[in-house]
Order: structure tokens, then C-alpha cells, then sequence
């Protein structure tokens, strides 16, 4: 496997983190004390400046307005973005708006392009993704009751969800729904455009995260749909493809996050190296004279390079194969990479000490946050049965 950027690319890779360094890093201090929204005028100054120097969303083709990178080059922008919590948003690389922009882009009518496509794609609005319900186990989506009933020409939606990233402020969800209840399983639900202002869409509360209810792109709501009437041309893609859908959205997202966490990881390493060599716990004596940090430092080298070519290899055969033929190897990085990120943030935030619990650095902020990592977009468990389960069909299992 030979992962080597191509010079132009690294050309465009320094730029971007030139740009990451300068102008988001010196934001940092300011949505560690004050949160994400008393950020958002500079952030949009930010956006504004990234689209000047012809950064604006990498991932999106050209005709789009963006830079039509191919996954594999993303994934290393995606690293170098990772370094601030901030850099996917200020590149309008952020989830959940990609995922949707990508299903609107795969499956969406001319209607709905334009409709909801082209001012997302401008980043003059923001989406979310609804299919998560407090009442059902998300490792098991096909269970769920939220009902789209057909009335002359329209859907009535009525559900429940929560855990609906970036639902504040959002200017319309895609929401799952059944709409064949007699179905197959995996044939019962659609993906249907809501306007966030339909009657009977409600936000019911941003949840609290671990002490933190957040703000703006920057949160996850419980939402409810009570008798919300939208036309059935909101549909995505034929009646019951909603499964199928989720899919498709989810392969190049999870490239996306894990290149995030390598981001994180190394910007942690970065912290816990100079910790280790700039606090002393004796006259002349480092942290990094003991050899259990030094243990700490080798083995989280050695975790992120692993994992980084293991997502470069993912990445490489989803372009190459498409999505379905590299299933193994995205589940294999989801579950990896989400516990390298847990293992380096909490090895670098014990080499901080109590400095390490504070809002002064960012490790309280990645190791509050990226816990989820293991849940969302399939818990680890799931991720690791299905794997398990095709290796051993291989053996007569
Ligand atoms: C920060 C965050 C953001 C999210 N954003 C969104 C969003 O934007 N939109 C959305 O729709 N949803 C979102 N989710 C929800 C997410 O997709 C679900 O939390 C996830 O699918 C797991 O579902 P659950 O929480 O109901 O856990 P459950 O399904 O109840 O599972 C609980 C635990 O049981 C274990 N488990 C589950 N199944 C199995 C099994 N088969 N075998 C063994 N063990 C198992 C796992 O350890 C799992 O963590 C988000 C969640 C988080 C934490």
C-alpha cells in the first residue's frame, strides 16, 4: 500500500492547514469558554475566507462549487481538519450536512435539489438526519414507530427522536419513517425531506451531553413530529428505500469521521509530547524521562499509524469497489479508530494531570465529545458481529 500524497495534493493539504493553524486554532479558546454559537460570527467570517481561497467544501464536486476531491484525497484533508473542532464546519465538510448533501446529490429529484440541494450546498441553511427514537435500541433501525401515512397526494408524519444532530437551527430534517408497515423489515421505511417550520415539527430540548446541552450545529436534539403534512414529492427515492438509503450515506461518512479522529489523535499526541517534555516532576527531571509515558508516547505512534493506513486502505477500495464491496473494512475501521481516538485522548490527558481535566487545553472538551464515537453510526459491538459473522461464513460458520 503506498498512501504517499501526490505533490499537488500535499500542496493543497498545506494550504488547508496553514489556514487551520492561522485563522480556526486561535478561535479555540473562545468555544471552549463560550460555546459554539458565541463563535459563529467568526466562523462565518472564516467560511467566507475559505471560499475566497477556493477551499470551500473539498469533497463536493466542482459543478457543485467545490474542489471534486475523490474520497481517497478527502480523507486526508479530513485528518488535517480534525485538528480543531471547528475545521469541518469553517470547510462546510461537517456532518450531518455531508451526509445529506450526498443523499440529496444520489437520490434526490430535480424538485428537491433545488429546493433543498442548492441553498445547503451555498451554506445558506443547515440540515440534520432524524432516525434515532428513544423508545427503540438505533443498533436494531428497522424497529421503529415513526409512521408516514399516505393522504391524497401527502405524507402525515408522527414519531419521536432524539439524538438528532444539529436539529437547532436547522432549516430541514431528513426524516426516516415507516410507510409500509406491512413490508419486509428492511423494506418498511422511506426518507422524507421535512422544513424544520412545518407545523408540528417540534425541537422538545437540546439534550444535555455529560453536563453540556451545546448549541446551534453544535448539539443533538429530541425532536417530535406531530400530524406534519409534507407533499409525498419529499420522498427520497422510491417508497421503502430508506434502509437502503442509509447505506449508501453512511460508507464515505464513516471515512470522513475516522480521518476526523486521526485529526484529533494527532493534535492530542501533539499536546502529550510537549507535556511530557516541558513539565517537570523533579529539578531537571521530565514527565518524559519515565518510561511509562514513554510507553504511552510509542504505543500511541504506533496505534495511529496503524490506524490511519488501515482507513487510507478502506478509503482506496470504497473508490476503487463502491461502498458494498468494502464492507468489512469499514466496519473493521469504525469500532479501530474510535478506540485508538478514546486510548491516545485519555493516555495525553493523563500525562496533563489535574491541567488535563480543565477547559484550558482542548483534551476535556475531545474526551467529553468522542465517547460517542463507539455508539453513533453503529456501536462497536454491532460493528464487530457483522465482521466476525461474514469471517466465519468463510469457515463453514
Ligand atoms: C453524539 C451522538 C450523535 C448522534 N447523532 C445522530 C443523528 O444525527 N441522527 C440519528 O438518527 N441518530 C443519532 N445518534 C444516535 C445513534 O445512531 C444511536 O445512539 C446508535 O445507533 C445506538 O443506538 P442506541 O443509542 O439506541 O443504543 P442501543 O441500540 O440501545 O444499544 C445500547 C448498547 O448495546 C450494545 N449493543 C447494541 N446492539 C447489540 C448487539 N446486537 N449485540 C451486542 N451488543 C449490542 C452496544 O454496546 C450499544 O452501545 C447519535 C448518537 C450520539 C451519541
Amino acid at each position: 500500500m503506498g498512501f504517499e500524497p501526490r505533490p499537488e495534493l500535499q500542496e493543497q493539504l498545506d494550504r488547508i492547514r496553514r489556514f487551520v493553524d492561522d485563522e480556526l486554532l486561535p478561535l479555540e479558546p473562545k468555544l471552549l469558554a463560550e460555546g459554539f454559537v458565541a463563535c459563529l460570527p467568526d466562523l462565518e467570517e472564516k467560511r467566507r475566507k475559505v471560499r475566497e481561497a477556493g477551499l470551500w467544501a473539498p469533497w463536493l464536486s466542482a459543478d457543485h462549487g467545490g474542489m471534486g476531491m475523490p474520497l481517497m484525497d478527502f480523507a486526508y484533508v479530513s485528518e488535517v481538519l480534525g485538528r480543531t473542532p471547528i475545521g469541518h464546519y469553517a470547510f462546510h465538510s461537517q456532518a450531518p450536512d455531508v451526509g445529506n448533501m450526498e443523499l440529496l446529490l444520489h437520490a434526490g429529484s430535480d424538485e428537491q435539489k433545488e429546493r433543498f440541494l442548492a441553498p445547503l450546498v451555498r451554506g445558506e441553511v443547515r440540515s440534520c438526519f432524524a432516525m434515532t427514537e428513544p423508545e427503540h435500541a438505533g443498533s436494531n433501525p428497522v424497529w421503529m414507530s415513526t409512521v408516514a401515512r399516505a393522504d391524497g397526494d401527502d405524507y402525515v408524519i408522527d414519531g419521536h427522536k432524539w439524538f438528532t444532530t444539529s436539529a437547532d437551527g436547522a432549516s430541514f430534517a431528513i426524516v426516516m419513517a415507516v410507510t409500509d408497515p406491512e413490508g419486509e423489515p428492511h423494506a418498511r421505511a422511506s426518507q422524507i425531506l421535512v422544513p424544520c417550520d412545518a407545523p408540528g415539527f417540534e425541537i422538545v430540548r437540546n439534550i444535555s451531553v455529560m453536563g453540556h446541552p451545546g448549541g446551534g450545529w453544535a448539539s443533538h436534539s429530541e425532536v417530535r413530529l406531530t400530524g406534519v403534512r409534507v407533499p409525498q414529492a419529499n420522498r427520497l427515492g422510491p417508497e421503502g428505500s430508506g434502509f437502503m438509503l442509509a447505506q449508501t450515506r453512511l460508507g464515505p461518512g464513516r471515512i470522513h469521521h475516522c480521518m476526523r479522529w486521526i485529526g484529533i489523535c494527532e493534535r492530542a499526541f501533539e499536546l502529550m509530547c510537549r507535556r511530557a517534555t516541558s513539565r517537570e516532576i523533579a529539578p531537571g527531571k521530565s514527565l518524559g524521562t519515565r518510561q511509562i509515558v514513554q510507553a504511552w508516547i510509542a504505543e500511541s505512534r504506533a496505534e495511529i499509524d496503524s490506524a490511519r493506513l488501515m482507513v487510507l486502505h478502506t478509503a482506496e477500495q470504497i473508490d476503487r469497489h463502491g461502498t458494498f464491496a468494502a464492507k468489512n473494512e469499514i466496519s473493521l475501521i469504525k469500532f479501530h479508530v474510535a478506540g485508538v481516538l478514546q486510548r491516545v485522548v485519555d493516555r495525553a490527558l493523563q500525562v496533563h494531570g489535574a491541567l488535563g481535566m480543565t477547559d484550558d487545553t482542548l483534551l476535556a472538551f475531545w474526551y467529553r465529545e468522542e465517547r460517542a464515537a463507539r455508539i453513533y453510526d453503529g456501536p462497536d459491538e454491532v460493528h464487530k458481529i457483522s465482521v466476525a459473522k461474514r469471517i466465519l461464513r468463510q469457515f463453514g460458520g
